[in-house]
């Protein structure tokens, strides 16, 4: 069979893509990325990630808010979520978290609206998708007093350290590695890429944001998740058809892609 990546974490309703979004979704194919999430922010980008999904049978989306976005959502945004969660192209909620390194929302702010959509996520039984940056104290504490869904969830653009992974993963969450990994000097993040068992590991581009090496500092799209692939393939000394094989399995799994739904 030939090689199948799931890129777990994409924002491909950005404006970069505006102007070559069929040639993005043209490469992606040709790199084997046959699958691939649409992640929200707030409210705006959840409508647009459950657009952006239509029709396109790789594709599926998740709606939630950030927590950069947290101090500016509507009175009714749950019910909002509530609303586009139940529509068939969504399989998440998320992105939704803590962020203490940019602070861009005050962090009670950040707390309330993450336990909120928490309970929804309870309420709905769907997988999440966690942001977490310079706040694992604080998100563990939330964690383990209010608790996931059965379904699962999976830590995106994993930064933490190894103790911290092996936490969320009793937890029941997934452990995504995205572009970073491939840089120089990420020492505690290679280490992970080698550590983490290979039924939990997720991969990702995060894209726009983020390009892997060789393509740091450009845009990046989700063909691009292959060297991100390609470079744990190469950490674990094994082939990028096991690494693909067992994160598209994973992805499949947690996020209950139906099997024929595929690019
Ligand atoms: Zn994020
Ligand atoms: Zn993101």
């Amino acid at each position: 069979m030939s090689l199948e990546l799931f890129d777990t974490h994409t924002h491909l309703y950005d404006e970069q893509f505006a102007g070559d979004l069929e040639d993005v979704f043209d490469r992606m194919a040709d790199a084997g990325v046959t699958r691939a999430l649409c992640i929200a922010f707030d409210i705006n980008s959840s409508e647009k990630s459950v657009a952006m999904v239509k029709n396109r049978p790789g594709l599926r989306a998740s709606v939630g808010i950030h927590p950069h976005d947290a101090e500016d959502v509507p009175a009714d945004y749950l019910a909002r979520l509530a609303e586009l969660a139940r529509r068939p192209e969504v399989v998440a909620l998320g992105e939704m978290g803590l962020d203490y390194y940019r602070d861009l929302s005050p962090r009670p702010i950040q707390q309330k609206v993450f336990r909120e959509q928490l309970a929804l996520v309870r309420e709905l039984n769907m997988p999440v998708i966690i942001h977490v940056r310079d706040a694992f104290g604080d998100l563990l504490d939330i964690l383990r007093k209010d608790g996931i869904s059965k379904a699962g969830g999976v830590m995106h653009c994993f930064s933490g350290s190894w103790e911290m992974a092996r936490e969320c993963m009793q937890m029941g969450f997934y452990i995504s590695l995205a572009g970073p990994v491939t840089f120089k000097n990420v020492v505690k993040l290679k280490e992970i890429a080698v550590r983490v068992p290979l039924d939990r590991l997720l991969i990702e581009t995060d894209c726009p944001y983020l390009a892997p090496e060789p393509r740091r500092g450009r845009r990046n799209e989700p063909a691009f998740v292959r060297y991100v692939a390609e470079h744990i393939a190469e950490l674990r000394g094994v082939s990028l058809e096991e690494i693909a094989q067992n994160t598209t399995s994973n992805a499949i799994k947690l996020f209950k892609i139906e099997p024929q739904f595929s690019g």
